[in-house]
């Protein structure tokens, strides 16, 4: 019946957990992992990544463009007018030479009246200067009409040639801006042009444009870097790479791969490889290429690595739920066996006070009636009303006692006793009861035991509650023993017993508050299970401990052990 009722309880917690807790986390769990799987996340924070390159790169390469017509139209203001003299001219194209050290050459041409060229002072070449006027005077002698044409239609009258040429010493890369004057009327063939200084761009403008392109001021300073594009787009959830350091390169756009010592520059931190992204540049820059990674990784290593800490946490969290479930299931459980033992209690108590007020009531009543004639019979009779009244009242004080324990009210009063008259007078006051019921007592006390502050009271119930349980708990073999001696420094209380003995598995739990075994004979004995609790308590108060040894079916015995220095 009961242990029916127990399984309901339990199967109804069981059912409770599972559709309550267990079903909803689990699905949250198996969901998550679902999702973190299917949409191969990995792939998708490489995809934003390379999305976010793109819109780095594009932006750079404009601000690239935008920079290199700023330093043209710079030069372009400061041309020589159609009415100079060729002299005044040739002075002009120095001076404009002077101040933009970033180009290479600048020539005038007009139709009729050929080209001049001239070269930054510090590598002036006479040689190179006879082919430049060459090339440049064939060239737009010829097409100069067609250019100025063309020009006339743009927004900007400039237009660009970029890409490797050959003058005489191996291909070279060159970007060439040729260019009309607003003041100049359509109708003749007047073009001004300059020439980027490829040594410059190499060694200045373009690692200085790719370190601003890569620092994360700019990164963190969306206006700088032009709005919605980047950054922006990674606070949207990749906050990962944000912490990345970026590395760019220009190289040319045809020839990376092969040859990557060809690049024409690299911010800090590139250390070789070859770029992630890139993006082919147009005019001013065509045939260069811009690349972009971050330093040390990969947009690949980003992905994996959100993914594994996404699975991570996933995990984590599995087992911190897990956890918490095998917790409360166990503290539920803990409380449905309480909760049994209470009323196992209860059901204990009511029978334990029932039997011997019964019985007191009986000789009371026969008594009265005057039927008993003997002296020895009144004797009798009498002394089994003691003797019931006394298992009352240790009763009760048990019941008081671990109401105060529960309450934290218990008190104890040490005061110096000898402890072994204390010992010896508890015994005596049972020695009847002992030996009526066919026990054979032996009392061990040495000789010599010191004075010790004890609760004079508690160490008496603790040593009744022993010899109490020694009785109950014995069937074939009646044999009691009480041993009180001096161990160093500990005074040791023994009481033996040859009765039915505790399994090894339940000996630690027997002084749990209301623990019982699950031995036969314990459940036909009445019992509350709060005496070795409260026996527990007692010497613990004291400084001390009881232990138990015990073989099934052999005997237990119980050892209080209290100190003798340091006492309370
Ligand atoms: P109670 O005796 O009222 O059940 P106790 O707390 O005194 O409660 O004891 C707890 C349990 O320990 C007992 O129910 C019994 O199963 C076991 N026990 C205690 N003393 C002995 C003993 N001397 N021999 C065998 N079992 C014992």
């Amino acid at each position: 019946m009961k242990s029916r009722r127990e399984a309901n309880a339990r199967f109804r917690l069981v059912l409770t957990l599972g559709l309550a807790v267990v079903l909803p986390a689990l699905t949250l769990i198996f969901v998550n992992y679902q999702h973190v799987k299917s949409i191969q996340r990995d792939k998708k924070v490489e995809a934003l990544i390379h999305r976010d390159f793109q819109y780095l790169l594009s932006n750079s390469a404009k601000k690239m463009t935008s920079k290199a017509y700023e330093m043209t139209q710079q030069a372009m203001d400061a041309f020589p007018l159609d009415s100079d003299s060729d002299d005044e001219k040739g002075q002009k194209l120095d001076l404009i030479l002077e101040k933009n050290p970033w180009f290479e050459h600048a020539f005038i041409f007009e139709d009729k009246k050929g080209v001049i060229v001239r070269q930054q002072r510090d590598h002036k070449d006479e040689k190179e200067l006879a082919i430049l006027n060459r090339m440049y005077g064939g060239w737009l002698e010829l097409d100069g009409r067609s250019m100025v044409d063309q020009l006339c239609k743009k927004p900007k009258p400039i237009m660009w040639y970029s890409g490797e040429t050959d003058r005489g010493m191996g291909p070279v890369y060159t970007s060439t801006a040729i260019f009309t004057f607003p003041q100049v009327s359509k109708d003749r063939t007047v073009l001004g042009g300059v020439t980027f200084d490829i040594k410059y761009l190499k060694q200045k403008l373009f690692p200085e444009l790719l370190e601003e392109f890569t620092s994360p001021k700019l990164a963190d300073d969306p206006g700088k870097s032009e709005g919605h594009t980047f950054y922006e787009l990674t606070s949207q959830g990749l906050k990962e790479h944000k912490e990345q350091r970026l590395a760019m390169i220009i190289f040319p756009a045809d020839a990376f791969r092969s040859e990557p010592e060809r690049a024409f520059a690299t911010s800090a931190g590139w250390n070789g490889g070859k770029p992630e992204v890139s993006l082919n540049l147009d005019h001013p820059f065509s045939g260069l290429a811009l690349g972009i990674k971050f330093q040390g990784t990969t947009a690949q290593a980003i992905g994996q690595k959100w993914v594994w800490q996404s699975f991570m946490i996933l995990g984590v969290l599995s087992v911190l739920m897990i956890g918490g479930l095998v917790l409360t299931y166990r503290s539920v459980n803990k409380q449905v066996a309480l909760a049994r033992l209470k009323s196992d209690f209860v059901s204990n108590v009511s029978h334990e006070l029932r039997t011997p007020l019964a019985l007191i009531r009986l000789y009371a009543e026969t008594l009265e009636l005057g039927r008993i004639t003997t002296q020895e019979k009144k004797h009798e009779y009498y002394s089994i009303i003691r003797k019931e009244s006394e298992r009352l009242s240790a009763l009760i004080n048990n019941i008081l006692d671990f109401s105060r324990i529960e309450a934290g009210r218990k008190e104890y009063d040490f005061r110096e006793t000898d402890i072994a008259e204390l010992v010896r007078n508890t015994l005596d006051s049972y020695r009847y009861q002992i030996e009526q019921q066919g026990f054979a007592l032996e009392e061990q006390i040495d000789p010599g035991i010191p004075a010790v502050k004890v609760d004079r009271e508690a160490i008496a119930r603790a040593l009744v509650n022993l010899v109490n349980n020694a009785l109950k708990y014995s069937d074939s073999e009646k044999f009691l023993a009480v041993r009180l001696y001096r161990d160093q420094s500990v005074l040791k209380l023994e009481v033996s017993d040859r009765g039915i003995g505790i399994e090894r598995t339940e000996q630690a739990r027997i002084f749990e508050k209301f623990y019982r075994t699950c031995d036969p004979l314990v459940h036909t004995t009445k019992g509350s299970g709060l005496g070795l609790s409260l026996v527990r308590h007692i010497t613990q108060a004291h400084g001390g401990d009881v232990e138990v040894e015990s073989t099934p079916g052999r005997g237990s015995k119980f050892t209080v052990w209290l100190p003798l220095a340091n006492q309370i």
